[in-house]
C-alpha cells in the first residue's frame, strides 16, 4: 500500500512541476495562471485533455506539438520528473506512512509543497527575466505568515 501511496505523492509532485513551468511562463507575461486554457507557445493551439497530462503526453506525442510539430522543450519533462522525485524524497524524510498519517506530518508536507513552489517560481523567473515578481513575493510572505501561525498554534 505504501508503494501506491508514494506513487500518488510522485504524481502530485509531477503536477506541481507542470504548474511551475506554466506559472514561470505566464506570470511575467501577466497572463492568467488558473483560468486560461493551456496552449502551445508556438502555434497558440489550445491543448486537449490528453495533451495536458504531464510526462505521459510528452512520451505519446513524441515530444512534439500535435498541431504544429514544434518540439516541446525536454526541460519541461525533466523539471516535472525532478519535482516528483523531490516530493517523494521529502515524504521519505518525513517518514510519511499511509497507515500512520497524522495531521502534523500532512500539514508539514503541505507547507513543504507551498514553499517549494515559492522558491522554484522566484528562482526560475529571476533566471529568465532578472526580476522578482511582486505577486510571487506576496505569495511567499503569506505562506511564511501562515507557517508561523501554524507553529504558534501547535505549541
Ligand atoms: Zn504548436
Amino acid at each position: 500500500m505504501n508503494i501506491f501511496f508514494y506513487f500518488i505523492i510522485f504524481t502530485i509532485g509531477i503536477l506541481f512541476g507542470s504548474f511551475y513551468t506554466l506559472a514561470v511562463y505566464r506570470i511575467p507575461r501577466k497572463e492568467d495562471i488558473t483560468h486560461t486554457h493551456s496552449y502551445c507557445p508556438n502555434c497558440n493551439a489550445k491543448l486537449g485533455f490528453f495533451e495536458l497530462i504531464p510526462v505521459l503526453s510528452y512520451i505519446f506525442l513524441g515530444g512534439k506539438c500535435k498541431h504544429c510539430g514544434e518540439k516541446i522543450r525536454a526541460r519541461y519533462i525533466i523539471l516535472e520528473l525532478l519535482s516528483g522525485t523531490l516530493f517523494v524524497i521529502f515524504a521519505l524524510i518525513l517518514g510519511l506512512d499511509v497507515y500512520n498519517l497524522d495531521i502534523k506530518s500532512i500539514l508539514t508536507f503541505a507547507f513543504f509543497a507551498l514553499f517549494t513552489t515559492y522558491i522554484v517560481l522566484t528562482l526560475a523567473i529571476y533566471k529568465e527575466h532578472k526580476r522578482v515578481e511582486k505577486s510571487v513575493l506576496y505569495y511567499g510572505i503569506v505562506i511564511t505568515i501562515m507557517y508561523m501561525v501554524y507553529l504558534y498554534i501547535l505549541k
